[in-house]
């Protein structure tokens, strides 16, 4: 036997998904996004599962080149652009779309003389202030682009800062209407969020993220609530049970300390394998389909759990880190975390099983 510690990777939950997001935004076209590793999911079982959308956006210029290799022939958009002249034949070779959110970007494209026009998306800071050209700037660039003999297609976009929280959309979203509502031309600005909340935000390609994993973007909504179901279920077992007398401290530090005589399971997963070291005492863990808590620090290669309430989950008992049963956000939330940064640190020695239903 190996360990056993797994991650399944479920196809009709990735497709479900696939499906909340059509039915959610019916009338715009989807570009899944498929950044790092498919969230963790890998990145062709993501694209393979959502073959049903007109498009992919990534971050890695490889991984649009691997996608092109594997026959996807949907619209591939980098959500970065690209950072030098170097990747330019590369992302012409592969008809990639690009983002443009700097005036780099553009004196490069102008330099550059390719042999097909390129699919761009113009992205607009609308109050994000991380990537995007601002107000003033807008009109002037979106000229050179339109004079711009490599520009093929002009898309404009913009990404939400607080969709996901109180806040919402609507004063980026007046900024982005008042610089783009005039345009003729198509828009992008969903993420997850919005496209399960704001409509008005769908325009013509959504680019919904998490939400394709299974996982609620909101903190005071579930999953379920949102007809989402988990795509990776993390697992492992029991390998060591021991007993604690009232004072005997769990693991590193001690930090642990039992004050009645209790059973404690330690579980074959770790921080190595992608989970968050920083779960505090309390985390929720399902031991032989029960709910219970973490122990103590978590280790490299293992974690303990309080087995005081499932006296029969012995060396075997199965284990659910997040996933089916055990919502990823759950866990995130206690590890001071959101489900993005799990799934996407899941380390690459644990074994992933596919679910094809
Ligand atoms: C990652 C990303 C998304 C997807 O966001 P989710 O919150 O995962 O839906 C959409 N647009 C851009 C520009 C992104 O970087």
């Amino acid at each position: 036997m190996t360990r056993p510690i797994q991650a399944r990777i479920s196809f009709p939950a990735l497709q479900n998904n696939l499906d909340v997001a059509r039915q959610s935004a019916p009338g715009s076209r989807i570009m899944a996004v498929i950044k790092a590793n498919g969230y963790g999911h890998g990145l062709l079982r993501a694209a393979g599962a959502f073959t049903g959308a007109e498009g992919f956006a990534v971050i890695d210029l490889n991984d649009a080149v691997v996608l092109r290799a594997a026959g996807f022939r949907q619209r591939i958009l980098l959500l970065n652009g690209f950072y030098g002249v170097d990747e330019l034949p590369a992302i012409a070779e592969n008809s990639l779309a690009v983002v443009i959110h700097h005036e780099e970007q553009l004196q490069i494209l102008e330099a550059t003389s390719l042999p097909v026009r390129l699919d761009v998306f113009l992205k607009l800071n609308t109050g994000m202030n991380r990537l995007g050209f601002k107000v003033e700037a807008f009109s002037g660039i979106l000229q050179r682009l339109k004079r711009n003999r490599q520009v093929g297609s002009i898309t404009l976009m913009t990404h939400f800062a607080c969709a996901d929280d109180e806040q919402g959309v609507d004063a980026q979203l007046q900024q982005f209407n008042k610089i783009a509502g005039g345009q003729n031309l198509p828009k992008s600005l969903a993420n997850s969020a919005a496209v399960l909340r704001y409509p008005e935000t769908h325009a013509d390609w959504v680019r919904p993220g998490i939400m394709l994993y299974g996982s609620s973007p909101f903190a005071e909504k579930s999953a379920k609530e949102l007809g989402l179901l988990p795509a990776m279920t993390f697992s492992s077992r029991i390998i060591a049970t021991q007993d604690l007398q009232p004072d005997e401290r769990v693991g590193y530090t001690g930090l642990f300390t039992a004050e009645k005589p209790m059973k404690v399971g330690i579980v074959a997963c770790g921080y190595a394998d992608g989970y968050p070291r920083h779960a505090r005492t309390g985390t929720p863990v399902i031991v032989n389909g029960k709910l219970t808590r973490t122990l103590g620090r978590i280790s490299m290669d293992t974690l303990c759990v309080d087995l005081s309430e499932i006296p029969d989950a012995g060396v075997g008992a199965p284990v659910t880190l997040w996933g089916e049963g055990l919502p990823v956000e759950d866990v995130a939330q206690v590890a001071g975390t959101v489900s993005y940064e799990l799934f996407t640190k899941l380390n690459p020695r644990v074994p992933v099983v596919e679910f094809h239903g």
